[in-house]
Formats: structure tokens, C-alpha cells, sequence
């Protein structure tokens, strides 16, 4: 039987890196499967080493929202490139791109850029911390928040996939501050407040859930979040490193109207490129060295080539305001083409997950029903017939401006023949 470029990669790999893989998710353990070799992509199309092209739904996991090699960005970093890689020192760039995340993210009065959504998160959960002098926080079962040691409790994502329901390797000690509460449940909130609400420094949430598969907030979750912190003197943090700049240019909390005391950034802020952010009120990032003792730094925070990258980035979606109706106008068209094929599917913005239960998904207990064995056979049905998907029930499927009419027809009249 032939080897395939992939397969011959994979065995290599396999003698240098866990698993063959430099972030698990890409193994496709779950889906029963070895891991396509990606050599090139441009558009919305992802091709493997050995040539074969796929229509992908995966986007790098959300960063490539103006779809593959972007013109404009690709431009922007090979213009940056000839001036240096790197300086470890100010310039121009960073203010540009803080002005302008800050014009869409109004609540990130002050901000940091770092480069990953993990050291992000965890920055803004120290700052809160520091702030606040309470050490406890809140997160919700089935949201993740990088894999920073604290945050690695009940995550989801990979966790889930693997059914690692805490990571080895991380003292009881750092996550005994951490509690946990249920995704779209505010009594499970209140009762940790009741309990402990004085020294609890955050609430940390993905404002949309999207990594144990999209669950969107139910009315009035958030607001309640927002009240019962202010309450209690504790601060509302909402990872949107997902969601920024994806469910609308503001992120979720332009689109759903509520603003946290703090926000992390990642995925398309960086434009493909290794970038994130975190930022929010001024007197809480007032607290963060040199000003204050909350200590934070980075040898590539705001490295230019990233920094380049993202204003690229922001700056066309900013020039093309009509993508956001645009993408809803295509992930609708594929979550009609996957109910009239039986799927049940939740569905936010160009975000988007086929769940394999009866039952409506609206946190992780009812995630966690979905048969992964049927997900599998669903990946592997849509592999086949050339469409590129999360290789884990547990993650969503992310639309792009770059998915043409023609691609997403495509792809609909391929799910509505699933059986
Ligand atoms: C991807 C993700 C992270 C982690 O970002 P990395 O850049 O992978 O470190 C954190 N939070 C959420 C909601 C994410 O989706």
C-alpha cells in the first residue's frame, strides 16, 4: 500500500515531538485518524503535502478570518521584515495597533500586548488578582483559558477530547484558588459568591463559549455575571480571544452589549501571526508593572512583524464593515444544510458545532453527551468529500470572509448527504 507524504511526516515527527504534534489538538487522535501535513494555503483552501486541497473550516482556529495569505497582511509583514525581526524595544507600531483595538474595545482603556491567548488570560487574571488582593477566582466548566497551570481545571478544548479532567504536572496548590461554576447557570455563581464572595478577584468567561463546541450565552447570563461581580467587588473578565473581532469588530461585548472590567485578545488580533492582548479598566492596569507591582513582561510583547500583521488585519475588517453580515449569512446557510440533514447544531456569528445528542447543548454536562464516535464518522465523511473540520467534537467550526458562494454551496450540498 502507498505511504502517503502525511503518514511518512507523521512517523518522522513522532521520534521528535509528543504525540508527533506541537499542540494536541492537531493529532486527530479523536477522530481516529493520522494528521494531515499542511504545505500551503491560500483563499479558503488548505492543501496537505501530498497535494490534496481541502475546503477549511478550521481557519488556524479562528485567526484567519479574512481567510488564508491574506493580501494585505501577507504585504504588510514582508514590508515590516526588511526593517528587523525584533528590536525588545518601543515603537510606533504598538501605539497604532493599541489605538485601534482600543476604538473597538472600548473597556480596554489601558492594554498590553503579549504573544499567545494563554499568556494573556493569565496576565489579566494576575492583574486582577493584584488588584482586587483577593486570590480566588471563578471559571465555568468546559471553558478555556490557555493552559496556564491555574486555568487548567475542567478546560475545554483538548482536555476534553483526551478526557484529562486536570492536567498532570500542576500542583494541587495552583488551582485550589481556582473555583467552578456551571456555563449558563447563575445559581451556580451565586452560591459560590454566597460562599466565598470576598476573596473571589474575577470571574473569568469565553463570552460565547467555543471549546467544548459553540455554546452561546443564554439571555441574561452575562448580565447577571456583570452584576453579581459588581456586587461583590470582584471583576468581570471575558476571554474573547475567540470571540474578538470575530462576532463583530467590538467582539462579544459589542455584540452583546455588556462590558467586562477586563478582556484578553488573541487568534485575529494577530492576523495569523504570534499576538495577543489583554487590557480593560485604567485603574486596574494601573496595577501592572512599571507603574504598579503587578509584575508582566515579554522579550517579543508587541514584536513588529506580529504588530504589523494585526494592524493589517484590523485595518480590513474596519474598510469592510459588510464581512460580519456576510459571514452570518454563510454559517447560517450551513447550519440549515446540517439540520436538514438531522444534525443538531449550535450556532453564533460564523461560529459554529454539530453535536452528536438529543439533548439542547447548553454547557458541559450536556457537550459532554455528544457521542464523539458519531463525530468522528462526521469528520471522517467530510475529510473525505474534501472539507477541512475541527478534528474534535469539542471545538467550532470557524467561517471566513474568503469562503466563496461556490465553496459554501459546496459544502452544504456534501453535509445534507450525510447520513
Ligand atoms: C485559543 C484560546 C486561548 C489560548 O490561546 P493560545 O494562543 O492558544 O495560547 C485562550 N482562550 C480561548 C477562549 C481560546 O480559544
Amino acid at each position: 500500500m502507498n505511504i502517503s507524504s502525511s503518514e511518512r511526516l507523521y512517523e518522522k515527527a513522532l521520534g521528535f515531538m509528543p504525540g508527533g504534534v506541537n499542540s494536541p489538538v492537531r493529532a486527530f487522535r479523536s477522530v481516529g485518524r493520522t494528521p494531515l501535513f499542511i504545505d500551503r494555503a491560500y483563499g479558503d483552501r488548505i492543501i496537505d503535502a501530498d497535494g490534496n486541497e481541502f475546503i477549511d473550516y478550521v481557519c488556524s482556529w479562528g485567526p484567519d478570518i479574512l481567510g488564508h495569505a491574506y493580501p494585505t497582511i501577507i504585504s504588510a509583514v514582508q514590508k515590516q521584515c526588511e526593517s528587523g525581526l525584533t528590536f525588545g524595544a518601543c515603537h510606533e507600531g504598538e501605539i497604532h495597533l493599541a489605538e485601534k483595538i482600543r476604538s473597538h474595545f472600548p473597556s480596554m482603556e489601558m492594554l498590553r500586548l503579549v504573544s499567545s491567548g494563554t499568556e494573556a488570560v493569565m496576565s489579566a487574571v494576575r492583574a486582577a488578582r493584584g488588584f482586587t488582593g483577593r486570590d480566588r477566582i471563578v471559571k465555568f466548566e468546559g471553558c478555556y483559558h490557555g493552559h496556564s497551570d491555574g486555568l487548567l481545571v475542567k478546560g475545554g478544548s483538548g482536555l476534553l477530547t483526551n478526557a484529562i479532567p486536570d492536567s498532570a504536572g500542576v500542583p494541587r496548590g495552583y488551582t485550589e484558588n481556582t473555583l467552578l461554576a456551571k456555563y449558563n447557570d447563575l445559581s451556580s455563581v451565586e452560591q459560590l459568591f454566597e460562599r466565598f464572595g470576598g476573596d473571589i478577584a474575577c470571574v473569568i468567561v469565553e463570552p460565547c463559549a467555543a471549546n467544548m463546541g459553540v455554546v452561546p450565552p443564554a439571555e441574561g447570563f452575562l448580565q447577571g455575571l456583570r452584576d453579581i461581580t459588581a456586587r461583590h467587588g470582584s471583576l468581570l473578565i471575558f476571554d474573547e480571544v475567540i470571540t474578538g473581532f470575530r462576532l463583530s469588530i467590538g467582539g462579544a461585548q459589542q455584540y452583546y452589549g455588556i462590558t467586562p472590567d477586563l478582556t484578553a485578545l488573541g487568534k485575529i488580533v494577530g492576523g495569523g501571526m504570534p499576538l495577543a492582548a489583554y487590557g480593560g479598566r485604567h485603574d486596574i492596569m494601573e496595577c501592572v508593572a512599571p507603574l504598579g507591582s503587578v509584575y508582566q513582561a515579554g522579550t517579543l510583547s508587541g514584536n513588529p512583524i506580529a504588530v504589523a500583521a494585526g494592524l493589517a488585519a484590523i485595518s480590513e475588517l474596519e474598510h469592510r464593515p459588510e464581512i460580519y453580515a456576510e459571514l452570518d449569512k454563510k454559517t447560517v446557510q450551513i447550519e440549515s444544510a446540517a439540520r436538514s440533514a438531522g444534525l443538531n447544531v449550535n450556532r453564533c456569528g460564523s461560529l459554529m458545532t454539530v453535536f452528536f445528542t438529543d439533548k439542547k447543548v447548553m454547557n458541559y454536562d450536556s457537550a459532554v453527551c455528544s457521542d464523539t464516535q458519531k463525530y468522528a464518522d462526521y469528520f471522517n465523511y467530510l475529510i473525505e468529500n474534501g472539507i477541512y473540520t475541527a478534528p474534535s467534537q469539542f471545538e467550532a467550526m470557524f467561517v471566513s470572509a474568503a469562503h466563496s458562494d461556490e465553496d459554501i454551496a459546496a459544502t452544504c450540498d456534501i453535509i445534507r448527504g450525510y447520513k
